[in-house]
């Protein structure tokens, strides 16, 4: 099956320049968003992962329905203020300015094995700061995964260390 086929690109978007990979039509297809997921739970499989953590907002699409089809939990990553209990937080780098990231202290316990999920690595800065909240919480990051890599941006060496698999490269 042909995932990237089913990819839009959208010119200009969100800001002159960009080319944005739009998964809308990808997921509004049964059949191809039935395959991507069950080609990244094999992966995960293959990690044995505890817990399956997703990023907001479009990482949620991904990884909540690789943590049920695994039969895992499914944990939140969320730009800051947004989850009730207590959490915790990291700062990363954005192209204009900062943002920060939290998890729920109590979402991962010490020793679990993580996979990390999300849309697409682009410069790795989201991933990267994930990580970080899931190391901070004493999780293992056994591996990072994605439907879409723009390879160009070289996200994957900000990720060294860590074992990462995309679906579709551009
Ligand atoms: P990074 O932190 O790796 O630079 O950016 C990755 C994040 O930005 C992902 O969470 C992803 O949802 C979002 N993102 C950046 N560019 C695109 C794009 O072209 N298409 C989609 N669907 N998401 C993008």
């Amino acid at each position: 099956m042909n995932l990237k086929e089913k990819i839009r690109v959208i010119p200009d978007f969100p800001e002159k320049g960009i080319r944005f990979k739009d998964i809308t039509t990808l997921l509004q297809d049964a059949g191809s968003f039935h395959h991507a997921i069950d080609e990244l739970a094999d992966y995960v499989r293959g990690r044995q992962a505890d817990v399956i953590v997703g990023p907001e907002a479009r990482g949620f699409v991904i990884a909540a329905p690789l943590a049920y089809a695994l039969g895992k939990g499914f944990v939140p990553v969320r730009k800051k203020g947004k989850l009730p209990a207590e959490t915790v937080s990291m700062g990363y780098e954005l192209e204009y300015g900062k943002d920060i990231l939290e998890m729920h202290k109590d979402a991962i316990r010490p020793g679990q094995r993580v996979v990390i999920a999300d849309d697409l690595l682009a410069t790795g800065g989201t991933t990267l700061t994930a990580i970080k909240l899931v190391e901070k919480l004493g999780g293992i990051v056994v591996g990072v995964a994605f439907l879409i890599e723009l390879t160009y941006l070289n996200g994957r060496e900000k990720l060294s260390g860590y074992d990462v698999l995309s679906l579709v490269q551009y």
